[in-house]
């Protein structure tokens, strides 16, 4: 398949991890948003938040374990954000289930 997510996954495109596990993959974005952007994806090709179901659902509570392990590691305390952009509409570029962990400034909201 032709995903560079599942590229990264397989290590045929490099990336900086963050964080592994078997399910779980967190690597720095290319293009940081926060002084802190990271992207936490499940191993198995998801193609966005629409597409989780109960045959694949587990995967999200590992994701959201990760997201707290990486967000105590790098002392994001006084606060951070996880976003996932889901279809055309809402920016989705990547078609790979993928939150954003995003850190290290401060947030406004509603976001745009
Ligand atoms: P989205 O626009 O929500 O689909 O987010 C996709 C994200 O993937 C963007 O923030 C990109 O900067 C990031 N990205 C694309 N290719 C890579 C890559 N090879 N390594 C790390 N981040 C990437
Ligand atoms: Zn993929």
């Amino acid at each position: 398949m032709d995903c560079i997510f599942c590229k990264i996954v397989s290590g045929e495109i490099p990336s900086k991890k963050a964080y592994e596990d078997e399910n779980v993959l967190a690597f720095y974005d290319l293009e940081p948003q926060a002084p802190v952007h990271i992207l936490v994806i499940p191993k198995e090709h998801i193609t966005s938040a629409a597409e989780i179901d109960e045959s694949n659902s587990s995967v999200i509570s590992k994701i959201f374990e990760a997201i707290a392990k990486i967000a105590k590691e790098l002392d994001l305390k006084d606060g951070f954000r996880v976003v996932t952009n889901c279809g055309d509409a809402a920016g989705q570029t990547v078609k790979h289930l993928h939150y954003h962990l995003l850190g290290g400034r401060d947030f406004t909201w509603p976001p745009g």
